[in-house]
């Protein structure tokens, strides 16, 4: 058995990845470019949040944090769809029970990174992973002041992220695939402050879809919103087209109305905060002797799905099931890692592209809704033959990524028939459910 494991990067999913394998007996280091979060929490104050949704919840469940984890997360039952004239729509997500959590990003972190610490895991921060030797299984570590320092492990983890250093080793060496694509918009967080309380629905995720751009808000526990805006760097709206502050503001009155007066520094956090870029990386193989990638430094996707961490987080937990099954036989288990997640994670990459089109335009669109509807019923009526994509995705762990994507595409086709018929608006109720959802089973 490989005991000594070391592993790049002391985020999301370095962290739970640890706890598993500490649960397993492995000894584990981890290298963080960054300094330790926890001594510097007094800036933390306008924490991101994420969503998670069940996928990682069982990841958590299976190292036993999720019930901590729940108790400082806020359900969100389903999205608030904000229009132009500042009407809103509550549009589920699932059945009555089913909802996404938001929680705060740094908190989780801390939450994950205090566990594995207190299983013995030793952590090296502000040193930046500089080279991996993989034939040696050696990785080289850089300080601030640039002294370089070299360790020998028996398994390397790269689980340093969308632009990680581990993986631009690996691209060096023979016959490695590497794509990336980076979609036209950018993102920048808009803080919605608390007002003794929350100035929006608390359980939500809040939506502003404007077709070609949206601005989404979630909730935090101190009554505050992370808003976010999803924005084209170029072209007619679109950062680039925003250079004043008249014309920022302008923009923000007329396009969100109901929210800009609930963001009294909506202009300034637009002129200070960054912008930050969305990319979709793949590549293959994930392995490189006794190396592997793991969470965004495999599978970097947009986040439209709310499933970046979520799909790391179950890298985790399958990586985990394979070391059970191959004995703890580290060679075996990350090859044949790799070998089963590719799919999954492709899978998920795409589903995220899509589902951005869907938030940003669709959940405005009449037929959207309607379409959603009659799914709903069809699942309501025949649970175990027809459950919506977005469920599965989101609710449903025992469902593969690649599985969902193929059902969903079915289930589009049989949806785009049934909403070209003429008067579908009010004749849907007495559509035979039964045959729709078998139609969907036939080979
Ligand atoms: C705007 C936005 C919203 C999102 N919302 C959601 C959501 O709602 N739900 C969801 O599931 N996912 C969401 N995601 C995706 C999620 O953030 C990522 O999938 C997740 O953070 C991946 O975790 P990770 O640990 O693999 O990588 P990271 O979180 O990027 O962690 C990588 C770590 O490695 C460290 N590191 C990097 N390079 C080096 C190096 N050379 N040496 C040492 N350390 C290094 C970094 O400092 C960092 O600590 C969102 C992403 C974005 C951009």
């Amino acid at each position: 058995m490989k005991k000594n494991i070391a592993i790049a990067g002391a985020g999301l999913v370095g962290s739970l990845l640890a706890i598993y394998l500490l649960r397993r007996g492995y000894h584990v280091t981890i290298f963080e470019r960054r300094p330790d979060m926890r001594k510097n929490q007094a800036g933390t104050g306008r924490s991101i949040n994420l969503a998670l949704s069940n996928r990682g919840l069982h990841a958590l469940d299976e190292v036993g944090l999720s019930d901590d984890l729940r108790a400082v997360a806020i359900p969100m039952h389903g999205r608030m769809v904000h229009d132009r004239q500042g009407n809103t729509n509550l549009q589920p997500y699932g059945k009555q029970g089913q909802f996404i959590n938001s929680i705060s990003r740094s908190n989780l972190n801390i939450v994950l990174m205090n566990k594995a610490e207190a299983m013995g895991a030793i952590f090296h921060f502000e040193q930046r992973v500089t080279h991996i030797d993989t034939e040696r299984s050696a990785i080289t570590t850089a300080s601030p002041e640039n002294h370089l320092a070299t360790y020998h492990f028996d398994g390397i983890v790269g689980a340093d992220g969308a632009y990680s250093a581990v993986r631009l080793d690996l691209q060096l060496t023979d016959r490695f695939d590497f794509s990336q694509a980076y979609i036209e918009h950018g993102y920048k967080e808009l803080h919605i402050p608390a007002a003794g309380q929350f100035t929006l629905e608390k359980n939500a995720l809040h939506i502003w879809p404007r077709e070609s751009f949206m601005l989404i808000a979630l909730p935090n526990p101190d009554g505050s919103f992370t808003g976010t805006l999803f924005f084209p760097f170029e072209g007619k709206n679109s950062f680039a087209s925003l250079t004043t502050d008249a014309a920022i503001r302008s923009f923000l009155e007329e396009t969100f109305p109901d929210v800009i007066k609930l963001m009294p520094e909506a202009l300034h956090d637009f002129n200070h905060n960054p912008t930050g870029s969305l990319v979709t990386t793949r590549c293959y193989p994930w392995v490189r002797h006794t190396t592997v990638l793991i969470g965004d430094a495999a599978h970097a996707i947009v986040p439209f799905y709310g499933q970046g961490m979520n799909a790391g987080f179950e890298d985790c937990s399958v990586l985990n099931k394979l070391l059970q099954r191959h004995h703890d036989h580290w060679d075996a288990a990350i090859r044949e890692f790799q070998q089963l997640r590719k799919p999954d994670t492709d899978a998920i990459a795409q589903l995220a592209l899509d589902n951005f089109i869907e938030m940003r335009d669709l959940v405005a669109d009449e037929k959207f809704v309607l379409r959603k509807k009659i799914e709903a019923r069809i699942h309501e009526l025949y649970p175990d033959k027809w459950v919506p994509l977005y469920s599965m995705v989101t609710f449903h762990e025992n469902i593969r990524y690649a599985d969902a994507l193929q059902i969903g595409r079915k289930q589009k086709e049989i949806m785009d028939d049934i909403l070209a018929q003429p008067d579908i608006a009010t004749t849907w109720p007495s559509l035979n459910f039964e045959q729709l959802a078998n139609r969907l089973h036939r080979p």
